[in-house]
């Protein structure tokens, strides 16, 4: 199969596409032809690599992917060659005690797909039977493997962690990942008033068509909890969504009492200072996750499927340009989410 294989950690270069075998699918797993894939910031990370970070070489980027079923492992029911799915990239082991529970991103050897294990970035990749979901006639491959980890990820923090309610006020940091874009869409289904702080315009025009209903320019106004703070009456916002981190100060203070921050990720470096005055003083919650269970991810693809929630796709490569489409996400120039074509 055509794959794009890695030996080293590095930059887009060490990105080779080259051929290699198939996998076979195991018992209780399918072998899936993938049609589309899309990119994850945490590809970048992984193709980077980090202190303690184990692969088996060569590696397969890619946790997202959408295509057809091209071969069953000994044990799968429920599955046949040619029906067409979407992967859910959240590898529980379906037998602890988190799994039984239905946590499964709870899994005491929870793995992410394109993480440590190989992925989508290949004509063929095997997943376990539970990691695929039926992916209706007509819809698009590319919009499906678009949506399925960003949108799992922002369900199971808004509505799973966050029981995000009808009326409450939910302030977005950030106006151009992935899960961001998915947050608003998320948020605005169900019946929040959101508000996105962004950096640029054309981004934030973005959030606007996905039904933000107040826009704060970051580039103008820099103590945006000020903003929200004027914005809602001296109150503050029931929730913020921070994937940033390194703005959890300006978060706390547009937080009101009481408040949830719901946090999935990072994108502004791992590591700052917190003032624990505003989280005691402030009786606010941090509320994190890591991906999503097998209902969250059921759920939010039938909102996907019957077009209520709707992938944002920034631009899509052919598999052999896979390193012009790093270099993309890495220079943070997408708006949405960067896919690529593969199989037929
Ligand atoms: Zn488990």
């Amino acid at each position: 199969m055509r794959a794009v294989l890695f030996y080293e950690h590095g930059g887009p270069e060490v990105l080779q596409v080259t051929e290699f075998p198939s996998p076979c699918a195991g018992r209780g797993e399918v072998l899936v032809s993938v049609k589309a894939a899309a990119l994850n910031r945490m590809d970048i990370w992984t193709r980077k690599g980090w202190p303690g970070i184990k692969l088996e070489y060569p590696h397969i980027l890619g946790a997202d992917g959408a295509g057809s079923i091209a071969a069953v492992g000994e044990g799968v029911t429920g599955w046949k060659e040619g029906d067409r799915v979407v992967i859910n990239s959240n590898l529980g082991c379906g037998r602890c005690e988190f799994c039984l529970a239905g946590q499964d991103n709870l899994c005491r050897e929870w793995r992410l797909l394109g993480e440590t294990v190989r992925g989508t970035y290949a004509e063929y990749v095997v997943v376990p039977a539970q990691n695929v979901y039926p992916l209706p006639a007509g819809f698009d491959e590319r919009l499906a493997a678009a949506a399925a980890l960003v949108f799992h990820t922002a369900w199971h923090s808004l509505i799973t962690r966050g029981n995000l309610r009808p009326s409450e006020r939910v302030l977005v940091v950030g106006a151009a990942g992935g899960v961001n874009l998915a947050s608003i869409q998320i948020a605005k289904l169900a019946g929040a008033e959101v508000y996105v702080v962004g950096s640029d315009a054309q981004k934030l025009a973005v959030a606007k068509s996905l039904g933000a209903d107040h826009l704060i320019d970051s580039s103008e106004e820099e103590n945006w909890s000020k903003t929200i703070y004027s914005l809602t009456e001296k109150r503050g916002v029931d929730v913020v969504v921070d994937n940033v981190g390194t703005t959890f100060a300006l978060s706390f203070r547009a937080l009101r009492k009481g408040g949830r921050l719901l946090t999935v990720g990072n994108t502004g470096g791992a590591k700052f200072e917190i003032d624990n005055r505003y989280i005691f003083g402030k009786h606010l919650a941090i509320i994190g996750s890591t991906m999503g269970n097998l209902r969250d991810f059921a759920t939010v693809m039938d909102l996907v499927f019957a077009g209520k929630l709707k992938p944002v796709i920034d631009r899509s490569y052919p598999l052999g340009e896979v390193r012009e489409a790093h270099q993309r996400m890495e220079e943070g120039k997408q708006m949405g989410k960067i896919t690529l074509d593969i199989g037929k």
